[in-house]
């Protein structure tokens, strides 16, 4: 299947003069959920909005399921649904009336059962005669969601889609994407969580300073700049880590019970074996052992100092 979004060497240049994307390329599968990193200022929502015909880019080309965005943009809009950052709803509109209001805007013709489909799906059925501000946090954004959908779009926009809300509405609000995945729709989210993106994401861009550092499938980025974390659990404790060992990276908890040890899982040698015949050969008695992968922040966080290097 052709890629549903294709970037091309895309710039964008602000009056003032920042440049806030610098010849960013990429293509997104259909079906795929995509999670866009990177800190604040990086050009995450300039790219979003360059997609959806808000921003026009100063270079490069954008073709959404084979259409251009700037010359062939009516089309290539009608297959783009965007849930912005800010929640902007008419607070006397009721929320079925608000969802059908946008499809109007789009120009499709009305659609009852498709607009009880898809407030059914985000559980807004129940509220659809309710005026928008009656309702929840949780419950506006999944309205906005509903109309971002009015229009049947391939490919769905969130841009930060739990920024400042709570745990329960965030795992909530992760519920309802997989959900529309499943349906078929392509998802570009951008986060600053990233819980979020390790949650969610089949793939993971990350964006500093204007610059796509890379796009890589969740499970490979974590696999190949993750480092694993083994821990020893001892029995009886040590009063001290024997001399040298700091060097290697091993380290002693503050009570002596546990050694922590970072290696690379995909180096030739980890290094494992030789710290468990260490402690063998002196009668250090182990009493369990575990590893863990290091979380997408570690990733994320060497993946941003290793570029800021290689610009220094
Ligand atoms: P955040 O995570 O804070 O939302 P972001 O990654 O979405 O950040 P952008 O909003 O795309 O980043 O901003 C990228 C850069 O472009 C920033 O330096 C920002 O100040 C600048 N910028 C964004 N919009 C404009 C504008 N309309 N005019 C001038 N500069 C802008």
């Amino acid at each position: 299947m052709p890629p549903i979004i294709e970037i091309d060497h895309l710039s964008k240049q602000y009056a003032g003069g920042t440049k806030a994307l610098d010849d960013v390329s990429l293509t997104i599968e259909q079906g795929e959920i995509l999670a866009l990193l990177g800190p604040n200022g990086a050009g995450k929502t300039t790219l979003i909005s360059i997609i959806c015909g808000l921003v026009v880019p100063t270079g490069g080309t954008v073709r959404v399921d084979g259409h251009d965005i700037r010359t062939d943009w009516r089309a290539a809009r009608r297959l783009i649904g965007l849930v912005p950052q800010e929640i902007a709803l008419e607070p006397f509109e009721t929320v079925a009336n608000a969802v059908r209001f946008t499809r109007g805007l789009y120009g499709e013709a009305p659609d009852e059962g498709y607009i009880e489909q898809v407030l059914r799906s985000l559980a807004l059925w129940d509220k659809r005669d309710a005026p928008t501000r009656a309702l929840s946090g949780g419950m506006k954004r999944r309205v906005l969601i509903a109309k971002a959908l009015s229009h049947r779009p391939k490919v769905l926009f969130l841009d930060e889609p739990t920024a400042g809300v709570d745990v329960h509405l965030r795992r909530e609000m992760w519920a309802v994407v997989s959900e529309l995945r499943a349906s078929g729709v392509t998802i570009i989210l951008t986060t600053h969580y990233l819980e979020e993106a390790e949650e969610m994401a089949d793939r993971i861009g990350v964006i500093d300073k204007g610059r796509l550092l890379l796009v890589r499938p969740k499970a490979e980025l974590m696999g190949e700049f993750g480092r694993k974390h083994l821990t020893v659990e001892l029995d009886p404790p040590l009063s001290a880590l024997p001399e040298g060992w700091a060097e290697d990276d091993i380290t002693l908890s503050d009570d002596g019970r546990s050694l922590g040890y970072a290696y690379d899982a995909r180096a030739e040698r980890t290094g494992i074996g030789r710290l468990l015949a260490d402690l063998n050969a002196r009668g250090i008695g182990i009493r369990d052992v575990a590893t863990k992968q290091s979380s997408l922040e570690e990733v994320f966080m060497s993946l941003l100092e290793s570029s800021a290097g290689e610009r220094r």
